[in-house]
């Protein structure tokens, strides 16, 4: 387990954030109902003035009214008034709970999402490589709402116990003022209670990542993506490895803060149950039997309703403090919510429209180093993007072309140089605007378990949009295939939520998503080894495809068959993070550096070394 930063062992918040981080939860519902936020605590108020008038106040009402002699009428019209209350408002509240409550409470977790799921389209990708700001966004995801929801039922309990409480020390009070002392001990428990949950909060706290791993070494098990590799080499005993060490882990924790958290717990529950409730009866049965009301102590009728009403102090009291205890881990928890939606993402676009027909793209000396690395990725990249310029990116495994196309597409932002458009630095477009100017296919493109349609438009479609997709299909290659679907582009891709859904190889996934480029009429093409799991005719095709269906727009396009370098404008040679060799596929040949010489290589590797290659 690796030491914990400065910021996860400063546990405690100051009351005004432990009280702000509550409010802000209480907002986010009052804004998504303020019909569910109301009538859930003012049927607490209800419900507590109804405990009383049923329970303790009943009993002092009936004992008394017997000792006093008094008429059964009145205690008979005392009992329908408050039954037939009774019986009207939890009716009122069954109707509520059952019908309406259900998706006013469903509106509260969209609405919560819709915040969450903004702010997680907004933040920079560099988030996800940060350990700690990735696990703020996981505890974010998986706690923000039933964390608001549970400062709403904390909320809830503390108005119930606030009415029974008052109500019941009104009552001792009236039969003896001492007898509030017994009431008040648990207070003295806040402090063990406060202990108890900064122990139950590290101990969470230190679960989160090892839960993270386990899940993920579960997900490798079952999800179909990594069966094959399950099934080959030593992979299924590495991963079993890897989750017997994360339950390990989970013993490690669970030992270093169980006796802390069982000891703290049992102190609670002595004070409680031992010295307050014991105490009181033992206090009200000596002044009832010992000192007797003649002589200023207990009647009979008080001592039986101080027994019960002391437990209810003492419970609310206790109750009480476990509320202020649960604000406290409440505030902790959306603490870290606060944190991920107050976060300003580092990446911010300007207000700028991009020119629909694109432009011209300079990147000046832009270099780049990823966070946490020891070396710049990029060095001083120099090169211009003419409007309509096919270009290939070609070189060795990590020279740095995909995060060349990364910062092409603002994910990242340089560490110095710059990239302009027209002119124009690009941070001055809006980000929306700029990056929807490209298509792109990422080498790890994912499809989504949706229809073809929505997988290729990633839009919702529009008229005219089905025409557009068989073309673009026939285009990447992907048509046959698409053809034979039973429900054509309705047809959903992966069978996990559609029995006729369509399960496809790599190879046709990747038609299926170059289909995405083919689609859209973005002045902006980038293609990052859009083609590595085609086979070598049908990659010439699509390739010659694209640059037909992609004239006059500005392609870059990463491959490593250098084949398809042939097709470009220009070919862009990266080595080592900096630009090795530029030119066109004819200079480069000519100038026999590093371009031809691995040109050369693979031409080699396909036709057989007696070939001669003039490129
Ligand atoms: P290429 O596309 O040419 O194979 P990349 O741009 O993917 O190269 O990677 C260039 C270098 O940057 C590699 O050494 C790689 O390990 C490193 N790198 C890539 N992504 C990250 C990242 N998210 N964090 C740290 N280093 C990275």
């Amino acid at each position: 387990m690796k030491p914990k930063t400065k910021d996860e062992k400063k546990k405690k918040l100051s009351p005004g954030r432990t009280a702000s981080n509550n409010l802000f939860a209480l907002r986010s519902i009052w804004r998504a109902s303020p019909l569910y936020l109301a009538v859930y605590l003012g049927s607490s108020l209800l419900y507590g003035v109804l405990d009383f008038l049923s329970e303790g106040y009943l009993l002092r009402r009936v004992v008394n009214g017997i000792d006093a002699g008094e008429d059964i009428r009145g205690i008979v019209r005392y009992v329908l008034v408050l039954g037939t209350v009774m019986l009207v408002s939890y009716l009122g509240m069954r109707l509520f709970w059952n019908l309406v409550s259900p998706i006013e409470q469903r509106k509260v977790g969209a609405y919560v999402e819709k915040l969450l799921f903004r702010q997680a389209a907004e933040v920079e990708l560099a988030c996800y490589e940060d350990p700690a700001f990735y696990d703020k966004y996981v505890k974010a995801m998986d706690e923000a709402y039933s964390r608001m929801m549970k400062v709403m039922y904390t909320l809830d309990n503390l108005i119930a116990r606030v009415v029974a409480l008052a109500a019941n020390s009104a009552l001792l009070f009236v039969i003896d003022p001492w007898l509030i002392l017994f009431g008040l001990f648990p207070l003295l428990l806040g402090f063990f209670r406060r202990l108890a949950n900064v122990a139950r909060h590290d101990m969470e706290s230190e679960r989160k990542p090892i839960n993270r791993r386990a899940a993920y070494v579960r997900r490798t098990f079952y999800q179909g993506e990594y069966a094959k590799e399950m099934r080959i080499g030593g992979m299924y005993a590495t991963l079993l490895r890897d989750l017997r060490e994360t339950y390990a882990d989970f013993r490690r924790v669970i030992r270093r803060h169980g006796l802390r958290r069982a000891i703290y717990g049992y102190i609670d529950v002595i004070g409680l149950e031992v010295v307050t409730i014991l105490g009181a009866t033992l206090y009200a049965v000596w002044s009832t039997m010992c000192v007797g009301s003649a002589n200023g102590g207990m009647q009979v009728g008080d001592c039986i309703v101080v027994l019960g009403s002391i437990g209810t102090i003492s419970y609310c009291l206790n109750n009480l403090l476990q509320n202020f205890a649960e604000f406290g881990e409440h505030a902790l928890f959306l603490e870290d919510v606060r944190y991920f939606l107050d976060y300003e993402p580092a990446i911010r676009g300007g207000t700028e429209d991009v020119p629909p027909t694109g432009g011209e793209i300079v990147v000046r000396g832009l270099t780049f180093r990823y966070a946490g690395s020891e070396q710049d990725t990029l060095r001083e990249i120099d090169f211009v993007w003419h409007r309509g310029e096919r270009i290939a990116l070609v070189g060795s495994n990590g020279s740095g072309k995909t995060t060349l196309v990364k910062l092409l597409l603002r994910l990242y932002d340089p560490c110095a140089g710059e990239i302009t458009l027209d002119g124009r630095p690009i941070r001055d477009f809006s980000l929306a605007a700029y990056r929807g100017s490209f298509s792109t296919v990422f080498q790890d493109f994912k499809l989504l378990s949706l229809s073809v349609r929505d997988n290729i438009l990633l839009r919702p479609a529009k008229e005219g949009d089905d025409a557009r997709l068989e073309a673009a299909l026939a285009e990447s290659g992907a048509a046959a295939r698409v053809a034979r679907f039973s429900a054509g582009l309705d047809t959903i891709l992966t069978r996990e939520f559609d029995d006729k859904g369509e399960n496809l190889s790599v190879g046709e996934q990747q038609k299926l998503s170059l289909a995405r480029v083919f689609a859209d009429d973005c002045p902006f093409v980038l293609l990052d080894e859009p083609s590595s799991a085609l086979d070598p005719i049908a990659e010439y095709t699509m390739f010659e495809n694209m640059m037909r269906a992609t004239r006059g727009k500005s392609v870059i396009f990463i491959s490593h068959r250098l084949s398809s370098a042939v097709l470009a404008d220009r070919v862009i040679m990266m080595e080592d993070g900096r630009i090795a060799e530029c030119g066109t596929h004819a200079e480069l040949m000519e100038k026999d550096g590093k371009y031809a010489a691995m040109f050369r290589r693979q031409a080699e590797n396909y036709l057989g070394s007696e070939v001669s290659i003039n490129g």
